[in-house]
C-alpha cells in the first residue's frame, strides 16, 4: 500500500528527475530550494524589482511574479532586465492563470511559468457536467491541442514549468469525474503531465496545494504514487499550502502541511504562503528546510506491516478513557509542572478566567482539558470538566481522586500488579526497550492512556513505528502525543511541534496532544520583526499552539479558520490590514471558515471549502459568498465588513461575544 516514499522509518530523500530553471538545479537530491511570490503590481517595474530584491536577499532562490494578461506578461522583460542590472540572476516564475497567450509570452522572457491545469484551458463554471467518455476524450484532446504551443516554447527556451494544481480550482470536467477531491487533483495535473511528455519535454515541477494541510498531504502521496506506477520515475515536487493565512496559525499551518512531506523524504522546492510581505516567509522556510539539512538514516526497526492509510484520513480506533479517545475529539493537556505553585489566574493562559467578584469561571473555547503539574497540587477547586495529571507518589498523597489522575511511568507500571478501576496515565518512550511488554499489559488495561513522546532524535518516525506496532498488536487505549521542543526560537519550536505532531494526527493517530518546551528559550524573542510573545506567557503559547495543530489538521475545531491569500499583484484591497479588520470581529465564531481573498479571478476558485467569501471584484468593491454562491455583488469596500457581518447573521453563523 505505501509507495509514496522511500521508508517510513528512514530519513531518505525520494529519488525525483533534475529539473534546470536559469542557473538554478532542483530536484534530484539537490538541496530544497526555497522561494516565493512578490504581492506588488507587475506594471510597476520598480516596485516589484525592490520587493524580488528583498526576497533574494532574505533567501528566495526563486522568485514568482503574476502575469494575469498580456501586458503584464511584456512587462517581466523590464523586471527580469532591471534585477540582472542590479547583479541579481535569481531565476523568475511567471504565475498565470486562465491566460494562455500570457503563459507563451512570459515563457519566452522567464525562467519558469507555473500554469494552473484547472484553469489554464478551462473556464470554470461551477456547473456540474455528466461526461460520456467520448466528451471527455474530447476535452482532454483540446487540452492537447492548447497546450502544446506553450510547451514547444519552454523546449525551445529551456524554459521550466510547474504544473500547479490547487484544491478549489479543479476543472468542471475534473470535478464532475473525481470531485473535488486529492485523486481529482492528482488527474488535473496527470492530464497535463502526460501532454508534456509526448513532447519529450521533461523540464517540469508539480505541486498539489490545499488550504487543508489534510488534502495536501493526500494529494502529493498520491501524485507520487501515481508518476512512479505510471512513469516508473517522479518529477520535483513543489510544495505548499494555500490561502494558510497569517501570524501563528498560517505557520502552522504550512508546517504540518510541508513538514509532514519533508519529513518522508518528500519535496525539491518550498513556498511558505503568508498574508504577509513575502521576504517574512522566507525565515520559516529556511526552518522548515533545516531541519533535514543533516538528518541521517534514522535507526528505527521497519514497519512490516502498514496498518493505516497513507492517502485517507481515517482515526486509529480505540476505547474512550474518561473524555479520552473513541469519539472524543484530541484533548490538550497543559504541562504546568515546572511553574512552581498555581493560583487561580495562572489558568487564564490556558483558556479558564476567574471572576473573584461573582466567584465564576468563565471557560473559553480553547481551554485545556487536563493539567499536568507533576508533584504540585492545586489549592482550589477546579472549573468544569478540568481536571489534573500528578506524579503518581504525588498522586498517591493528594487523596481527591476525582480531582486528581495518576501518571505512571514506563517502569512503575510494569511492576504494578493490578492497574486501578480509574483512569490513569501511563508515560512511554518510543525509542524504549520496554515498549512490548508496556503494550502487553495495555492490552487487558482499559483504564490506561498512553502518553508517547520519544527519545529517538527521529522522533515523528519513531513515535509512528510505535503507534503502527500498537496497531498491529491491537491496542485499543487512547494515545496522547506529546512533543518536546528545545528550539531556540518561536519560528522554529512552532514548526517543530507542528512538523512532529501535525504529521502524527493527519495519519489519525492522536487522542491528545501535550507540548513542552524549556521557557527561557523564548520569552521576548521575535517572529519576522514582531514580538510575539509577552514574557512570562509561554502557557498561553503552548496551550495556543496545540489548539491551532489540532484546528490544522481538522481533528478540533475551537476557533475561526481563516483562508486568507497571500496576495499578488492582482490583489485589489489591503489583504493584511483587511485580514486584521475582519479577524478582530469574527474570530470568536467557532467553526466558521471565512476566506479573504484578493481577486474574483481566482479567488472564488481557490478558497475551496470555505463558508463565507470575502473576495476583490474590483477598485473599492468586494463581493460577498456563501459557500460558492455570490449573495452581495460589487459591495462598496467602506461598508463591505458590515455586509459580511449582516450575512453571517442571515445565516445564523454570528453569535455576540459575549455569549
Ligand atoms: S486570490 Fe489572491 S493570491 Fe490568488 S491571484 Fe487573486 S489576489 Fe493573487
Amino acid at each position: 500500500m505505501q509507495s509514496y516514499c522511500n521508508s517510513l522509518t528512514r530519513y531518505s530523500r525520494l529519488d525525483t528527475l533534475e529539473v534546470r530553471i536559469g542557473d538554478l538545479i532542483l530536484g534530484n537530491h539537490h538541496p530544497v530550494r526555497i522561494q516565493t511570490m512578490t504581492t506588488t503590481d507587475t506594471m510597476d517595474t520598480v516596485a516589484t524589482v525592490e520587493q524580488s530584491i528583498r526576497c533574494i536577499e532574505a533567501g528566495a532562490e526563486l522568485v514568482r511574479i503574476t502575469a494575469p494578461s498580456r501586458k503584464e506578461a511584456e512587462n517581466l522583460l523590464n523586471i527580469r532586465n532591471e534585477l540582472r542590472r542590479r547583479g541579481y540572476s535569481t531565476p523568475l516564475v511567471a504565475d498565470i492563470h486562465f491566460t494562455p497567450n500570457a503563459a507563451e509570452i512570459a515563457a519566452r522572457i522567464v525562467e519558469k511559468v507555473r500554469i494552473n491545469p484547472g484553469n489554464y484551458i478551462d473556464k470554470k463554471k461551477f456547473d456540474f457536467i455528466e461526461y460520456t467518455d467520448a466528451e471527455y476524450n474530447e476535452e482532454i484532446d483540446r487540452i492537447r491541442q492548447r497546450f502544446t504551443p506553450l510547451v514547444k516554447i519552454c523546449k525551445e527556451y529551456g524554459t521550466a514549468m510547474r504544473i500547479g494544481t490547487n484544491h478549489g480550482s479543479l476543472s468542471d470536467r475534473i470535478m464532475s469525474r473525481y470531485g473535488d477531491t486529492p485523486i481529482g487533483m492528482v488527474e488535473s495535473a496527470m492530464e497535463f503531465l502526460r501532454v508534456a511528455r509526448d513532447e519529450s519535454y521533461h523540464n517540469i515541477v508539480l505541486s498539489m496545494k490545499s488550504s487543508n494541510p489534510q488534502v495536501m498531504v493526500q494529494a502529493y502521496r498520491l501524485l507520487v504514487r501515481q508518476m512512479k506506477d505510471e512513469f516508473g520515475a517522479c518529477y520535483p515536487l513543489h510544495l505548499g499550502v494555500t490561502e494558510a493565512g497569517d501570524g501563528e496559525d498560517g505557520r502552522i499551518k504550512s508546517a504540518i502541511g510541508i513538514g509532514t512531506l519533508l519529513e518522508d523524504g518528500i519535496g525539491d522546492t518550498i513556498r511558505v504562503s503568508l498574508t504577509e510581505d513575502p521576504e517574512f516567509e522566507i525565515p520559516v522556510c529556511k526552518d522548515l528546510v533545516k531541519r533535514y539539512e543533516r538528518r541521517e538514516a534514522a535507526v528505527i526497526l521497519p514497519i512490516e506491516k502498514i496498518p493505516y492509510s497513507p492517502f485517507e484520513y481515517r482515526r486509529r480506533p480505540t476505547r474512550a478513557v474518561s473524555n479520552i479517545g473513541d469519539q472524543h475529539v484530541p484533548v490538550v493537556v497543559a504541562d504546568l509542572a515546572d511553574w512552581g505553585a498555581i493560583g487561580r489566574e495562572d489558568l487564564q493562559a490556558i483558556g479558564y478566567s476567574y471572576d473573584p467578584e461573582a466567584d465564576k469561571w468563565n471557560i473559553g473555547d480553547a481551554a485545556a482539558d487536563y493539567l499536568y503539574t507533576g508533584s504540585t497540587l492545586v489549592p482550589f477547586d477546579l472549573p468544569g470538566t478540568l481536571k489534573v495529571i500528578l506524579e503518581q507518589e504525588a498522586w498517591q498523597k493528594a487523596g481527591d481522586r476525582r480531582k486528581y489522575l495518576p501518571l505512571y511511568t514506563a517502569g512503575e507500571y510494569l511492576e504494578m500488579r493490578v492497574p486501578g478501576d480509574n483512569p490513569h496515565f501511563v508515560m512511554l518512550d518510543a525509542a524504549s526497550p520496554v515498549v512490548g511488554q508496556v503494550f502487553d499489559k495495555l492490552a487487558t488495561d482499559g483504564q490506561a492512556v498512553l502518553c508517547l513522546r520519544t527519545s529517538s532524535p527521529w522522533a515523528m518516525m519513531s513515535v509512528r513505528a510505535c503507534m503502527a506496532t500498537a496497531m498491529n498488536l491491537g491496542i485499543r487505549n487512547p494515545v496522547i502525543l506529546m512533543v518536546e521542543s528545545t528550539e531556540g526560537t518561536i519560528d522554529g519550536q512552532l514548526i517543530h511541534f507542528s512538523t512532529d505532531a501535525g504529521a502524527l494526527f493527519l495519519e489519525g493517530m492522536g487522542d491528545g496532544i501535550w507540548l513542552r518546551n524549556d521557557p527561557d528559550a523564548l520569552v521576548n524573542k521575535k517572529i519576522s520583526g514582531r514580538t510575539y510573545l509577552p514574557a512570562g506567557n509561554m502557557r498561553q503559547f503552548l496551550n495556543n499552539t496545540s489548539f491551532s495543530i489540532l484546528q490544522a489538521t481538522r481533528t478540533r475545531i475551537s476557533k475561526t479558520e481563516y483562508i486568507s491569500c497571500p496576495s499578488c499583484g492582482r490583489t485589489l484591497f489591503d489583504l493584511q490590514e483587511t485580514t486584521a479588520k475582519i479577524r478582530a470581529v469574527t474570530h470568536h465564531l467557532k467553526g466558521v471558515k471565512i476566506a479573504i481573498m484578493g481577486c474574483i479571478v481566482n479567488g472564488p476558485g481557490e478558497m475551496a471549502d470555505a463558508d463565507f467569501g470575502y473576495v476583490g471584484s474590483g477598485p473599492g468593491k468586494i463581493t460577498l459568498y456563501k459557500g460558492k454562491e455570490i449573495v452581495k455583488r460589487g459591495v462598496d469596500s467602506a461598508i463591505a465588513l458590515e455586509e459580511l457581518i449582516n450575512l453571517l447573521k442571515e445565516n445564523e453563523a454570528w453569535v455576540d461575544e459575549s455569549n
